[in-house]
């Protein structure tokens, strides 16, 4: 394989509510840095039906060049239209990295693009860098239950890959105006060759604030002792607007489901506060969330590792603190 073949930058740009997803903002950011460390364009693929408009806000988020798929045939994600159209375009252009956002959409059009072409995938990557000469990708990751960091190098194959988590990057500001070039691109797929037919599409209702874009997380932990005990933690994100997270004990005792986990197998949260309620601080669900603004811990041990990472601790009980605090905030 010649690597000389291979250059640019890609990010799989995502679509939420019509606009661009806030992850691949974050992601072209990344991805900015390392191709112009590597001096080599910055490309978003935008993939979907009535998406050229996109492009725009991908030039202002620092992408030099958008390949645009634009078909009724995409008009919803479906494994195997998009990964034949990232194929052709990976085909045709030739990237030397492709980033995608570690979101349920990324990770599975990830892993079948990785199939396909004879590369490897570096999956839920926290850290990013590229070696200048070699443009040799550094994707990192917390590994042996977050022990240690480790960096997974794609040495023989190119384009190489990585999924990256939400929040752990930072978007660009935006540079209203900045130019790029659009590549109209367009594959033949005929709707009777894909195997998956949407039939239906149900919307979430809940009105319920998602942990990975809540700018209040309460958090609670095995220390809350049952799913009752547990219900302290919805009463104070209540109050406080916020959302509800747990630690993975938690949701290993079915207190709650797993879309509320944080840490190293859940998500990555990056709130302006974060309160933790009866949870230890062990290093898996301390990668979750050590970004957070501000970090409260209540916990009944004053040895608890937690109390390292936090920006306040309360030493107690937390039946005893959080009702008190729920009747403080509930007069403000
Ligand atoms: P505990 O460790 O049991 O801590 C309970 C805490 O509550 C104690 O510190 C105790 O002092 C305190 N407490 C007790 N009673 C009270 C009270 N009345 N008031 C106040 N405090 C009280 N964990 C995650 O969270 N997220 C992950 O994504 C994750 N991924 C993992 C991946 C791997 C590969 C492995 C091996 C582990 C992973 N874990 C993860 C598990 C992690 O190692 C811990 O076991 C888990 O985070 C502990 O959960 P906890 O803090 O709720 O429970």
């Amino acid at each position: 394989m010649d690597f000389q073949d291979y250059q640019g930058v890609w990010v799989f740009i995502e679509e939420k509510d019509g606009a661009v997803a806030s992850v691949s903002l974050e992601l072209l950011g990344a991805g900015r840095k390392l191709a112009d460390k590597r001096g080599v364009e910055l490309a978003g693929v935008i993939i979907g039906e009535h998406i050229k408009h996109l492009s725009k806000t991908i030039f202002e988020y620092g992408a030099d060049i958008a390949y645009v798929y634009d078909d009724p045939i995409f008009k919803n994600y479906r494994t195997e239209s998009y990964m034949k159209a990232l194929l052709d375009c990976s085909a045709k252009h030739k990237p030397e990295i492709i980033l995608y956002g570690a979101t349920s959409t990324g990770k599975d059009l990830a892993s079948a693009v990785a199939t396909d072409l004879p590369t490897g995938l570096t999956a839920d990557t926290t850290e990013l860098d590229v070696e200048e000469a070699t443009g040799l990708l550094l994707a990192s990751r917390p590994a042996f239950g977050g022990n240690i960091m480790a960096t997974i190098l794609c040495k023989k194959y190119r384009p190489q890959m990585a999924t990256v988590r939400a929040k752990v990057m930072k978007a660009l500001p935006p540079e209203p105006g900045r130019e790029g070039r659009i590549v109209e691109e367009s594959i033949l797929l005929r709707e009777e060759d894909i195997r998956t037919k949407v039939l239906e599409i149900v919307k979430e209702t809940t009105k319920k604030v998602r942990i990975d874009e809540a700018d209040i997380i309460v958090a609670g932990g095995k220390g809350l002792g049952s799913a009752e005990g547990f219900q302290l933690v919805h009463q104070l994100a209540e109050t406080l607007g916020g959302a509800v997270g747990a630690s993975r004990d938690v949701v290993e005792a079915g207190w709650i489901e797993h879309a509320h986990q944080i840490g190293q197998t859940g998500v990555t949260v990056t709130p302006k506060i974060y309160i933790a309620l009866g949870i230890s601080g062990a290093i898996q669900h301390i990668v979750g969330m050590k970004n957070s603004g501000l970090i409260i811990a209540i916990n009944n041990d004053p040895e608890a590792p937690i109390f390292e990472s936090c920006h306040y601790g309360i030493v107690g009980d937390a039946f005893e603190i959080v009702p008190m605090l729920i009747e403080q905030l509930s007069e403000v």
